[in-house]
């Protein structure tokens, strides 16, 4: 409020829009691009293909079009060379106060066209007069703003003149954020000098040097606040010791498994063992592509777990696919006496009872669950592993929730089934072990995918019937964006019915499964399905998780056009688990946006996730990527792009790897100004010192 330039009002809205209360906030607003701002073009040069341009000339007329909200002010611009229009949606009366004809004005914006003409929507403008004799940079830096700020004119260009007039106050007087012996060692800019060069950069080294400076520490940060924590973990908690592979591991080894480990589940396998022998507690993720065979690698852990007298449970995030490990997991154990039961939302008071008090004297061996789990009242004898199925669809918090469950925190094993690209990956989950399965089982057909437009449906159709002639199944989802959007159920509804007609019973029968439908209604779907008696499976996404058919093999997703990459990938997975050559079709309008012919074509072009995962991080950037909002860790970050930054991460990571190595608890005392930087940066951690 008090930097010159910005008053009450500016304070109030740069603290509500962009969260900028302090001088050093401020600073740390970084320019979202540089404008070479020396170049001026004739508005004859200018075509709707290029990015921002600069102009000079004057304005001829103003008109207003449209009514009433759609109003819009236009003004015919010209240089002599061309008239272009300028058009404003907001703050219309302001700018006819503001701007007159026949004055000279520089103009800068984005030219598009529109009616075949060309226009400028809300240009920056100023009078050619006042600014002839600035100074103006080849690389003026410009700032992201929003709608509300630009009314509160609080423009990229007001905002670049308060960070001018804060420069002159703190230049050359920022205190330093790294240790000397971190600056020297990897030749970074001081901070002053980084802070200076971003915002006004000298030259184009100046700006990329201080580009990295500011994204090494970015990223360092979080890195060092992941392992650090990480470090006081280990060191702080101990784990229960799983010392021997005993009688159930080695039965079920040698008598119930019906088929050969991978050679990636084996090494998955020895990585827990490894971890749960220790004495630490262990936090594993384990990322494995759909269909890599991740329910079996949790099954062994958890007769690791029974073997060493502990119990161990599985959460899964929905009762259909809790339901199903429920299914398989006793299924592999048959004949084995292990006792395994159910807990979900809907389990019946007297059954839950009975649960409680099982786990309580320990006659409970392996609880499979949903939520549920994490609900106080269940209280184990002794857990010893406990297995989290589709991470993503938990947070952070409801890990910790897990780790209460006994005196000494169980093993935690994460399963993911969304490969996470692996920048990614080290920032969410940095502060856990990854393991990976990078191998399918052998025999699995690559599944075929192909785009199909809505007016092609009758063909599709016809496929889908000699499919189910020669015995296979098929799965067809709509999508659900909410599950209080009506229009989505209508979709789903009309679906069915026209489903229903073009494959009549008796020769079909097609059932259908959403997330509104009862429980059992849900199970009865499902069970008439899993046993063949119904041929087509109408869902929502219902089915996206973990759903296991081996005998499904054409899966025909419609608008696919509205479904996120991952989302595709994790459908597309749930064929291709039998012998048979499996399909995926993916049906969509013909109009596409460039961004979702994009997706539809890695679809069609890949079946590996992790190649998926990296299309869709630079698609969407990692804030809008799945699950990742609810893990607490900032990916709005201020400078550096984790979809791009990859190198400057690993680096970042490594220096925080190196120092903490040498330095665990960071207590030596060139390593205080860290200390002092991550409690600044983290001031809401649990008590430093104790867990995360
Ligand atoms: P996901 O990793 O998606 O959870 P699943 O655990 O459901 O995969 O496994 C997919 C299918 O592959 C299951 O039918 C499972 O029995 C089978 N499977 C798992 N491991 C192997 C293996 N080593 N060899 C053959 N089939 C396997
Ligand atoms: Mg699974």
């Amino acid at each position: 409020m008090y930097l010159a330039g910005v008053g009450p009002k500016k304070a109030a809205l740069l603290k509500k829009e962009l969260n900028i209360t302090t001088y050093e906030d401020l600073l740390y607003y970084f320019p979202y691009k540089y404008i070479d701002r020396t170049k001026f073009y004739t508005l004859a040069q200018i075509h709707p293909d290029m990015p921002y341009i600069q102009a000079k000339g004057h304005i001829t007329s103003f008109r207003k079009e449209g009514q009433g909200a759609k109003m819009r002010l236009v003004a015919n611009f010209t240089d002599g060379t061309e008239t272009i229009e300028l058009i404003w949606f907001q703050g219309i009366s302001w700018i006819t106060e503001s701007y007159t004809t026949g004055v000279e004005y520089i103009i800068f914006g984005k030219p598009t066209i529109f009616n075949s003409r060309i226009n400028i929507a809300h240009p920056e403008m100023e009078e050619a007069a006042k600014q002839g004799d600035k100074l103006r940079s080849s690389m003026e830096a410009a700032y992201n703003t929003t709608e509300k700020m630009k009314r509160g004119f609080l423009t990229s260009k007001a905002i670049y003149k308060l960070i001018q007039s804060l420069m002159k106050l703190v230049v050359g007087k920022v205190d330093e954020t790294l240790p000397d012996s971190i600056i020297n060692a990897h030749k970074l800019l001081p901070i002053n000098k980084a802070l200076f060069n971003i915002h006004f950069p000298e030259n184009p080294d100046l700006l990329l040097q201080a580009q990295t400076r500011l994204k090494f520490e970015e990223l360092f940060y979080i890195q060092l606040n992941m392992l650090y924590k990480k470090g006081l973990r280990d060191y702080t908690f101990k784990g229960h010791i799983f010392g021997t592979v005993g009688e159930k591991f080695n039965h079920f080894y040698k008598n119930n498994l019906p088929f050969e480990l991978t050679n990636a589940q084996k090494r998955v396998l020895r990585e827990i063992r490894t971890d749960t022998k220790t004495g630490k507690q262990m936090n594993r993720l384990l990322q494995g592509d759909v269909g890599s065979g991740k329910t079996l690698v949790a099954l062994l852990t958890m007769l690791l777990a029974l073997d060493n007298g502990f119990q161990a449970c599985l959460m899964a995030p929905t009762e259909i696919l809790a339901n199903q490990h429920l299914e398989t997991i006793t299924a592999f154990l048959t004949g084995m006496d292990i006792n395994i039961k159910l807990l979900t939302g809907s389990t019946k008071t007297k059954a839950r009872k009975q649960i409680h008090a099982e786990l309580l004297d320990g006659s409970l061996h392996i609880l499979i669950g949903t939520h549920a789990l994490i609900e106080d009242v269940v209280q184990f004898s002794n857990l010893g592993m406990v297995i989290i199925d589709e991470q993503h669809r938990f947070g952070v918090a409801q890990r910790a929730q897990l780790w209460k469950k006994n005196t000494l925190p169980p093993h935690i094993l994460v399963m993911t089934a969304t490969p996470i690209p692996r920048t990614l990956a080290m920032t969410l989950y940095g502060d856990l072990d990854v393991s990976v399965i990078d191998e399918l089982p052998p025999g699995r057909k690559p599944i075929k995918t192909h785009h199909q437009y809505d007016g092609q449906r009758l063909k599709v159709f016809g496929f889908l019937r000699k499919q189910i002639e020669a015995g296979r199944q098929i799965y067809i989802v709509y999508p659900l964006i909410s599950e209080s959007e009506k229009m989505d159920y209508k979709d789903l509804e009309d679906g069915y019915e026209s489903i229903s007609r073009a494959f009549p019973p008796p020769k079909y029968a097609v059932s259908i499964l959403h997330g509104k439908m009862k429980a059992e209604e849900k199970d009865k779907a499902m069970s008439l399905f899993t046993r063949g008696i119904t041929h087509i499976m109408v869902a929502t996404t219902v089915i996206e998780v973990g759903v296991n058919v081996p005998n499904a093999s054409v899966m025909v997703i419609e608008s696919a056009e509205r479904f996120g990459l991952s989302q595709l990938h994790q459908l597309r997975g749930r064929v291709g688990r039998g012998a048979d050559q499996s399909f995926c079709i993916l049906m969509t309008d013909y109009k596409l946006s460039a961004e979702a012919r994009k997706r539809i074509q890695t679809m069609v072009s890949t079946n590996d996730g992790f190649e998926i995962a990296e299309a869709d991080l630079k698609l969407r950037g990692p804030g809008d990527i799945e699950g990742t909002q609810q893990s607490g860790i900032p990916l709005n970050l201020k400078i550096a792009n984790l979809g791009k930054d990859s190198k400057i991460l690993q680096y970042a990571r490594n220096v925080a790897i190196q120092i903490l190595s040498d330095d665990p608890s960071l207590q030596k005392p060139e390593n205080q100004a860290l200390i002092r930087q991550l409690k600044k940066l983290n001031p809401d951690t649990v008590q430093w010192g104790m867990i995360s």
